[in-house]
């Protein structure tokens, strides 16, 4: 019996022996939210310093500064013959009105992509254009492209209404690491649906808006350790966020994903694996304030000896799991090689995933994966996620279990690869993501550093 076999033996029975990783992900829930800024974020990294130091590592604390947001009031009224309030949230890095309000037509922005928009620009300048988290006129965009294409047209205010049902109000950033230009709440889609219908029904639906929150600068950490593999100096970072959004526990978002980062370290200890390349562990922070605490370590950071990046955002809670390969051609087809050996066959994807911990990495050249599970049910995009709703009772015993096996046989696979894939150079970043028709959306996100 080979080594890796061994490893692959001991430590799969380990998994599905204990239900270690389902205590791990409840506990980090039961701490909060683990927003940043708050104290349950303090919580997580001191939780998670605990845990490593008890497995007898030394774990690094990285240290930065970013903007931070504090979340105040939020009111929304729907002003029609009479004024009815409706629940709504602010997103993250929302400024606030005046003290009065803003009071302006509501103006339905459909998607919210570019072409929605401009069909109906004359109505969405100086209004509250209102917009759905669900695909758009130009396919699925993320919420900060379809704030920053209604900044630009002008709009005074943006309601973001959540394209799933239950009550449920979207959260999520609307600016990285600054804060945006006009006030911006998260309605229910039954909310949305209601105002639509007054909309079909009368001419002027107008809405008032009132949001006081605060910012200012502040730090954040990142929680770092490593096991030292034969190969020292060649490094392969596997990280996940573990921050989540205050309106919720981010169960899958992403407190799973790190609970596989501590649940892999124990497992590893336990069989003394010793890895044919260095794995360093990262538990990011500020993730949800739009990829802020992973942009300023890629590049504050020697990352010269890092050959590899695995980020795993969402990976506990969904079967089958995805491997989003950064648009890497050969790592898509080393994972061919190898994934027939995993515990369970992944889909894969030559997709690159340019809102998550992965992307600052691509843009240094590094290959990278983006391993997610994918959402089964038919609440489709984020379903759960980024709402009150992702809580640990979302996720099973067996997916943690199975999620835990699943990133335990990749990682020990990818690791012992003879040959990886070489970085590329920044003029082939530029070509990758030129080629995937990304550049115009990542300038509008503020996620283009070329020239
Ligand atoms: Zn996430």
């Amino acid at each position: 019996m080979d080594n890796l076999d061994r490893v692959t033996e001991t430590g799969q029975g380990k998994i599905f022996a204990s239900s270690s990783i389902y205590e791990t992900i409840k506990d980090l829930c039961l701490l909060g939210s683990r927003f940043s800024g708050t104290k349950s974020e303090i919580e997580a990294q001191e939780y998670m310093k605990n845990f490593i130091e008890n497995l007898g590592i030394e774990p690094v604390e990285y240290e930065f500064e970013y903007i931070g947001w504090y979340r105040g009031t939020s009111i929304f009224f729907l002003q029609t013959e009479e004024t009815k309030p409706f629940p709504a949230f602010s997103l993250v890095y929302s400024p606030s009105t005046e003290d009065e309000g803003f009071v302006g037509k509501i103006v339905d922005g459909g998607g919210g992509s570019e072409t929605e928009l401009k069909r109906i620009q004359e109505e969405v300048k100086g209004n509250i254009v209102m917009i759905h988290s669900g695909e758009t006129e130009e396919g699925w965009l993320h919420r900060r492209i379809k704030y920053a294409n209604s900044v630009n047209l002008g709009a005074k205010a943006f309601l973001f209404a959540n394209h799933n049902p239950g009550q449920l109000f979207p959260t999520g950033s609307v600016r990285s690491n600054r804060l945006g230009e006009i006030p911006a709440v998260g309605i229910s889609k039954e909310t949305y649906e209601y105002i639509k219908e007054q909309i079909r029904r009368k001419e002027n639906v107008n809405g008032k808006i009132y949001v006081l929150n605060h910012s200012s600068k502040t730090t954040s950490k990142h929680i770092i350790w490593e096991i030292e593999g034969e190969k020292k100096d060649e490094v392969i970072v596997i990280g996940g966020h573990y921050d989540g959004h205050d309106l919720a526990q981010g169960a899958t978002d992403n407190a799973g994903s790190v609970a596989a980062l501590l649940e892999l370290t124990k497992l590893m200890k336990e069989i003394n694996y010793v890895p044919k390349r260095t794995i360093r562990f990262i538990a990011f922070g500020v993730e949800e304030f739009g990829v802020v605490g992973s942009t300023i370590y890629v590049n504050k950071t020697d990352v010269s000896n890092v050959v590899a990046m695995i980020n795993v955002d969402g990976l506990v809670g969904h079967i089958p799991k995805n491997i989003a390969c950064g648009g890497n051609e050969e790592l898509y087809k080393l994972i061919g090689e190898i994934e027939d050996e995993i515990v369970f066959k992944p889909s894969k994807s030559k997709t690159i995933i340019t809102a998550s911990d992965n992307y600052p990495f691509l843009l240094k050249g590094i290959p990278n994966v983006c391993i997610y599970g994918q959402n089964p049910d038919p609440r489709t995009g984020r379903g759960y996620g980024h709402t009150s709703a992702d809580t640990f009772d979302k996720i099973s015993k067996l997916d943690a279990k199975l999620s835990l096996a699943f990133i335990f046989s990749f990682l020990t696979l990818f690791v012992s690869l003879d040959e990886l894939p070489g970085r590329i150079s920044e003029k082939e970043v530029i070509t990758l993501l030129r080629e995937a028709k990304l550049e115009d959306n990542l300038k509008l996100l503020e996620k283009w550093p070329f020239n």
